[in-house]
């Protein structure tokens, strides 16, 4: 590359493709390759989005040489189109538009009508015939251009707007008469002067400047950094900036402008294309909701030879990019504009149609739709909760289904609001006249999104879809009160802050109240046709973590393939076990201990039998007993206070008289670095001895009644020494022989350990030695690692270390794959050498996330297990994993 090459930072759209995304942003890209297509697209060109990085890092100044090379791709384009900036007579106006190289929808802003000013918006009406138009554009210009480029708040505007509106006795933006728009301008530009404290600027070049620095500053503002964080989307991407010539749908009925999708992006059918627009109305206003648009086939009725021009160009862009697109075009008196095309966000059931059926059209492999058109993490949204429809529900009131699944919670209408409350453990549905991109984190927070303006393209219902979250928009008569913080609906129901509201997307619908929600249906033929390609393509085995007989089949049905994780902590509770759990961990004799033992062995005998008969024949690994004991016991301040209330009161307590000094003894410290896991195990041996005759004891007995052999595979936790297996291992050898000679016959099983420790994987070669198979407990290896305990990091600092980028994703949900992840590696490497056979799976919660499937992917663990609901994402995710592995 020569060095003009490498320090080009300015890009004509002819000059660009769909492959330069990195540099000139996703939207740069797709507007240079619909060019490059021949499609209509307005001129302009392109500012890379490294232009942008060396604009912040450099503390906010403009690269050197940046000035002189806009200036001469401005000047080819006003002479390609032969007007030229701020002209006075017949001006050239330009959008400055904002494009990440990672679709961030809605999260840079967009200023439009760049150029007019008092001189050229004059030109611009004698031009066209049309001052109404030119009024109405130069109004626009300066509230975007005020909002975004100056800071000066859009309620300002609005609230004049509005003003305007009711003073004319009028409620639609277009009902405002040519004369009213003028009036609007100046009323504007003294808005403009009053907050901000100067003129508004009536030199384009001025104007234009101002505008592309604030695109750059964009990249840092709150919004775009919190969408980032929750999507992990690198901080040092930047943005680049698009410089388009002007088309306009607002010039009178037969313009118009709008957006829409190749295939229906809730139901994925294909077929009539999908979408809305509004006929004389620029850019923002469809998706922002300030009218309610028309379905786009309507558009067919309106300007039919722009309609056929659009269904045809949408066409080829699907076959194009082979992935379902969302575009966003402008008619011009007649005449079709494409202004963005980009992959569609999609509801799980689209994502899975879509796959199938462009597999089934022949414009994809079934190896290429897994990786291009499926994300693993979305198919939990089938799983999302429906309504219950049995008990007849009425609903208040009915909108647009914006987002699919049901939701539940108490109303809040602002984001800030939504966000403490849901971090405080409430469900709660955001409610809003319509949102902006300033309500994101209060959308990710919410379990549901409410809204009276706008359709299914609105902000709401975009991301609302992307976060498969459910979300209804566009309900009519719901009337807001933000300040107040209540909602009506007509007149018929008031319902204020904290109060309960249920919205179903699927259908559209708003319920007052509380209702009970059921859950989902898991049988759908497309999501079954994309799990048989997974299943051929994977390498890694799926299994699940199953306490219960019940887990383990919900398990089944969505393909585990065993059992990686069976917790038995959960089993020792419980009215009728504790108390031998009790009796056990104060016994003051081997007798007493022996009796609570043989109890409590028959109620695991049980456990054991309903998990291996849910499981048949499938592998199954159990865990032996791993939390600290006292979590059984009553708490040692209460006997405290016990002990003390009796000797106070001369009231003898005698249970807590015993129990006190046992408790004493039992207490420590820090417990989860306390007697626990194996320690627990190597101080009282006959606990793990019972556990394992319990286990074994199952086995033999549901394979001679059932005939089917389960295949065991008995776990010691938190070993971190050889010597530990090394020991516990005899005894469960020498368990299983006189259990199998009382049961007179045996079964398949294996010993193995959870690599949990760091010590543990540092030394996997010589734990190897003892152990069948080793599962990585990811949790508390993460834990142990990073010296964050779970229990407190979520809830306390991660927050904010996840705010100030010290961590870029929390390492309990993702695994750390530089710290955690490298323990990974090196230990199954390791143990790998010893014992080329010995199996090695993972059991943490990352089993069930994506990104991490595609880290134990890549270094060839066996299996992955993960709870029950996430088994058919870990199956897609684990295909993902082995189809990307294998082409580098
Ligand atoms: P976003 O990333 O929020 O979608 P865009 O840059 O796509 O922002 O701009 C929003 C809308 O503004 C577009 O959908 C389009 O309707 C309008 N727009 C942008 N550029 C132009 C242009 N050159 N001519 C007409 N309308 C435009
Ligand atoms: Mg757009
Ligand atoms: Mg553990």
């Amino acid at each position: 590359m020569s060095a003009a090459a490498s320090t080009k930072r300015v890009y004509d759209f002819a000059e660009g493709s769909r492959d330069m995304r990195m540099l000139l942003g996703g939207k740069g890209a797709n507007v240079a390759e619909m060019t490059r297509l021949g499609l209509p697209v307005p001129g302009g060109f392109t500012i890379t989005t490294r232009a942008c990085i060396d604009y912040l890092s450099a503390g906010h100044a403009t690269p050197r040489g940046l000035d002189a090379e806009i200036n001469r791709h401005l000047e080819a384009l006003e002479v390609r189109v032969g007007k030229r900036l701020g002209d006075s007579a017949d001006p050239l106006l330009v959008s400055v538009r904002s494009g990440a190289p990672e679709s961030m929808p809605g999260m840079m802003d967009t200023v439009l009508n760049l150029g007019l000013n008092d001189a050229s918006v004059a030109g611009l009406a004698a031009r066209t015939h049309n001052p109404r138009f030119a009024y109405d554009s130069y109004r626009r210009f300066i509230q975007m251009f005020g909002d975004v480029v100056a800071g000066v708040e859009r309620g300002h505007f609005e609230d004049a707007l509005s003003a305007l509106k009711s003073a004319r006795g009028v409620d639609q933006d277009v009902q405002l008469e040519s004369d009213d728009l003028r009036g609007l301008v100046d009323t504007f530009k003294e808005i403009f002067r009053r907050h901000k404290g100067e003129d508004f600027p009536q030199d384009p070049r001025v104007q234009l400047d101002a505008a592309i620095r604030a695109v750059f500053e964009s990249w840092d503002n709150r919004r775009a950094r919190d969408y980032r964080r929750v999507n992990r989307i690198p901080d040092d991407l930047g943005t680049a900036v698009n410089i388009q010539q002007m088309v306009f749908g607002n010039t009178g009925p037969r313009s118009a402008t709008g957006v829409a999708f190749t295939r229906n992006n809730t139901t994925g059918e294909a077929g009539e294309p999908f979408g809305e627009f509004l006929i004389n109305a620029q850019g923002e206003d469809v998706v922002a909701g300030i009218r309610t648009p028309e379905p786009l086939v309507e558009l067919h009725a309106h300007l039919p030879e722009a309609y056929d021009q659009l269904v045809r160009t949408m066409a080829l862009l699907e076959k194009t990019y082979r992935n379902m697109q969302d575009v966003e075009f402008t008619i011009e008196e007649g005449q079709l504009y494409m202004l963005q095309t980009r992959n569609g966000m999609r509801s799980a059931e689209a994502m899975l149609r879509i796959a199938v059926d462009m597999v089934d059209e022949g414009l994809l492999a079934p190896g290429e739709a897994m990786v291009s058109l499926v994300a693993a993490d979305q198919v939990r949204q089938l799983l999302l909760p429906r309504l219950d429809l049995s008990a007849m529900p009425v609903p208040a009131a009915t909108g647009v289904q914006a987002s699919p699944g049901a939701a539940t919670g108490v109303v809040v209408f602002s984001a800030d609001v939504a966000e403490r409350r849901a971090r405080a453990g409430e469900s709660v549905i955001l409610v809003r006249d319509e949102t902006t991109p300033d309500d994101f984190h209060g959308m990710v927070a919410a379990k549901g999104i409410l809204t009276s303006r706008g359709g299914k393209t609105s902000h709401a219902a975009i991301v609302a879809v992307g976060m498969g979250t459910p979300a209804v928009t566009g309900v009519t008569d719901l009337i807001v009160d933000e300040a107040a913080c209540t909602l009506a609906i007509r007149d018929a129901f008031t319902v204020r802050e904290g109060e309960w509201l249920t919205i179903d997307g699927a259908k559209g619908t708003v319920y007052v109240g509380r209702l009970s929600l059921l859950p989902p249906d898991p049988h759908n033929p497309y999501l079954e046709r994309v799990l048989s390609w997974a299943d051929a393509f994977r390498a890694m085995k799926v299994r699940t973590n199953a306490d219960t007989p019940e887990d383990a089949r919900r398990a089944r049905e969505f393909g585990a393939e065993g059992i990686g994780l069976c917790r038995t902590e959960h089993m020792f509770g419980g009215d009728e076990r504790l108390p031998h759990v009790q009796d056990m961990i104060m016994a003051e004799s081997r007798d007493d201990l022996v009796a609570a033992l043989d109890a409590l062995r028959t109620f695991q005998i049980e456990d054991f039998i309903g998990i291996f008969e849910a499981m048949e024949g499938l592998p199954v690994t159990i865990r032996l007993l791993d939390p600290p004991l006292h979590e059984f016991l009553p708490d040692y301040t209460d006997l405290r206070i016990r002990v003390a209330r009796a000797e106070a009161t001369g009231v003898a307590d005698d249970e807590a008289a015993v129990q006190l000094p046992k408790m004493e003894r039992l207490k420590e410290v820090n417990p989860m670095l306390g007697t626990r896991g194996c320690r627990l195990g190597i101080e009282i041996p006959d606990l793990y001895r019972m556990q394992v005759a319990a286990i074994l004891t199952a086995a033999c007995d549901v394979k001679h009644r059932t005939g089917v052999e389960p295949i065991v595979e008995i776990m010691i936790p938190l070993v971190g020494f050889e010597e530990e297996l090394r020991w516990l291992r005899e005894h469960i050898l020498d368990v299983a022989d006189s259990v199998f000679a009382e049961q007179g016959t045996n079964v398949e099983y294996h010993v193995g350990t959870m690599i949990e420790l760091p010590r543990a994987a540092l030394v996997a070669d010589e734990i190897a030695r003892q152990a069948d198979f080793f599962s990585f407990g990811t949790n508390d290896l993460t834990q142990t690692t990073l010296g964050f305990s779970r229990d407190d990091a979520e809830t306390k600092f991660l927050g904010d270390y996840l705010s100030k980028g010290i961590l870029r994703s929390n390492p309990f949900e993702h695994i750390d794959r530089a710290g955690v992840g490298k323990l990974v590696r090196m230990a199954s490497a390791s143990a790998r050498e010893v014992k080329p056979k010995i199996k090695l799976g993972i059991c943490g919660e990352h089993g069930g996330d994506p990104d991490s499937i595609h880290f134990f992917g890549a270094i060839g663990l066996d299996y992955v297990s993960c709870s029950p609901y996430r088994v058919q994402t870990a199956r897609i995710a684990a295909a993902q994993a082995a189809l990307q592995n294998r082409t580098g």
